[in-house]
């Protein structure tokens, strides 16, 4: 027998959870063959990997790549962090389906200008993926303010009955070729004005398709517990799970209010599939939105088209050298994008660490100046949170970024290290994996990533892609509530 690859002498941390062994790794055709002693096995490549830790791919279930993936392929903020998958159209935006009839609304244009948007039909988006061949694996969203820009001539208000039958329509169509589920971002001005009662009306197509709803909340600040409400009232109508989006404790009055927070979540998990992502840092990011202008704590600007040149800089500097109030400077800049340092670390300690959550990055790769979020966030996990800060064993942070989240989305056949699975996987150093990327520098590749095979197929090595692009569009399989556990338990364990 001669396999394609062989890993030899690995801890195989199989993201199921549970602490790692020592094991011979057999790769052919794509997926893992064999899981086991193989001092007498020959491969096409053969790595000694004693040392190293041999983990799935991670699962960033929180992008916006919608069409960096299709204009450049090669992901390399991505596939550098051992990224083998990538679930886009999040909070609401998706490249598809959509028709615009000028620039993306906010905060579509996180996504790209006007000329990114060729994806009137899902189907035309997952052709487009399919050509491009990523290097990462994808899997899609539809976006509710994508939807409502297609059909509403006024996004400041709640759909008619019209709209929401069109909106509907196209929602089933994107189901039926293989999206995952509905995404709402109803904090942004221009999902802000839909009614629950709308939200709740598109959400009834999932149900069929046993696919999910995710939400960036209606308010991440003082009314988040309302907006969780909120959500949940809308999954339970769908039944459908639900999946909060980069949960947090936004803005320096909701600081500390975590634990309720979790509690909340707990609950609506006793009697409904619930779960959240989050992404590791205190910072958040988006388009410079007014309304989080503040002088409580630091902000920075990414981007701003009307004054390139500010990107990087903090806007308490920016209104100072224009003799501006905070609001007015910021008004000057629009549009913009901002980070803003409105969240308090032990709340990201306690989400990030709760059994339900799992990690997405979140990050911004149209950013001239991104977030470090968008080259570093499953390093830092690994590195930073759970190595040095010890807030939880290496095997649980791989469980939240490969096992979990497979489940969750139903992924199958990935996001774990067993026979027959799809060869996704990562080799990192255990004592050396960092995130490099900070806030000063944040387009810097992580440390200690060895290696990283998409479907089979070595793809980064020490430091560089190496060209090979094989990651494929995945379609929804089968019904996502089966990824959540009933009793609201959070293990979750493949059958057989
Ligand atoms: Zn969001």
């Amino acid at each position: 027998m001669l396999y394609d690859t062989l890993i030899r002498n690995a801890l195989v941390i199989d993201g199921s959870d549970t602490p790692g062994y020592r094991a011979d790794v057999a790769i052919r055709a794509g997926r893992i063959e064999r899981i086991d002693d193989l001092r007498d096995a020959r491969a096409v490549e053969d790595i000694d990997a004693a040392g190293r830790v041999l983990a799935p791919g991670f699962i960033d279930v929180h992008t916006h790549d919608d069409t960096v993936v299709i204009r450049q392929p090669q992901m390399l903020p991505k596939l550098s962090q051992g990224v083998t998958t990538v679930i886009v159209g999040n909070c609401g935006i998706s490249a598809s389906p959509v028709s615009l009839r000028g620039d993306p609304p906010d905060p579509m244009n996180l996504l790209g200008t006007a000329q990114a948007f060729a994806y009137p039909r899902f189907t035309d988006y997952r052709a487009a993926v399919e050509a491009a061949t990523p290097a990462v694996n994808v899997a899609a969203l539809v976006g509710h303010t994508a939807l409502r820009s297609n059909h509403m001539d006024d996004l400041l208000r709640t759909a008619s009955v019209g709209e929401i039958a069109a909106m509907r329509r196209q929602l089933r169509e994107s189901l039926e070729a293989g999206a995952l589920g509905l995404s709402t971002g109803l904090a942004y001005a221009n999902a802000f004005s839909a009614s629950t009662d709308e939200v709740m009306q598109l959400t009834e197509e999932l149900a069929a398709f046993g696919a999910v709803y995710t939400t960036h909340l209606r308010s991440e600040f003082e009314p988040v517990l309302e907006a969780m409400d909120e959500a949940f009232q809308i999954g339970r109508h769908a039944q459908s799970p639900v999946i909060i989006s980069h949960l947090k404790c936004a803005g320096a009055g909701n600081w500390g209010r975590s634990p309720q927070v979790l509690a909340a979540l707990e609950t609506a998990a006793k009697s409904h599939p619930v779960g959240c992502d989050c992404y590791p840092y205190a910072a958040s990011s988006s388009t410079l939105d007014l309304k989080q202008v503040t002088d409580a704590h630091r902000i920075t600007i990414t981007w701003s088209t009307a004054h390139p040149h500010m990107g990087g800089r903090d806007l308490a500097d920016i209104a100072n050298e224009w003799n501006l109030s905070l609001l007015e400077a910021a008004r000057r800049l629009q549009p913009a994008g901002a980070v803003y340092y409105g969240m308090d670390e032990g709340d990201v300690r306690r989400i990030l660490a709760h059994p339900l959550s799992m990690v997405g990055s979140d990050g911004l790769p149209e950013d001239p100046f991104p977030h470090p979020r968008l080259w570093g966030a499953f390093p830092r996990v690994l590195g930073h949170f759970s190595r040095d800060v010890g807030l939880f064993p290496l095997h649980t942070a791989v469980h939240k970024m490969t096992g979990l989240s497979a489940a969750r989305f139903g992924l199958k056949h990935r996001g774990e290290i067993r026979e027959g699975h799809w060869a996704d996987l990562v080799l990192f150093n255990p004592q050396t994996i960092r995130d490099v990327a900070d806030f000063n520098e944040p387009q810097r590749a992580a440390d200690g990533i060895d290696g990283v095979w998409v479907n089979g197929v070595l793809s980064y090595r020490e430091g560089q892609a190496n060209g090979r692009r094989e990651g494929r569009f995945l379609a929804r399989e089968g019904d996502l509530r089966q990824g959540f556990s009933p009793s609201g338990s959070v293990r979750w364990r493949v059958s057989g």
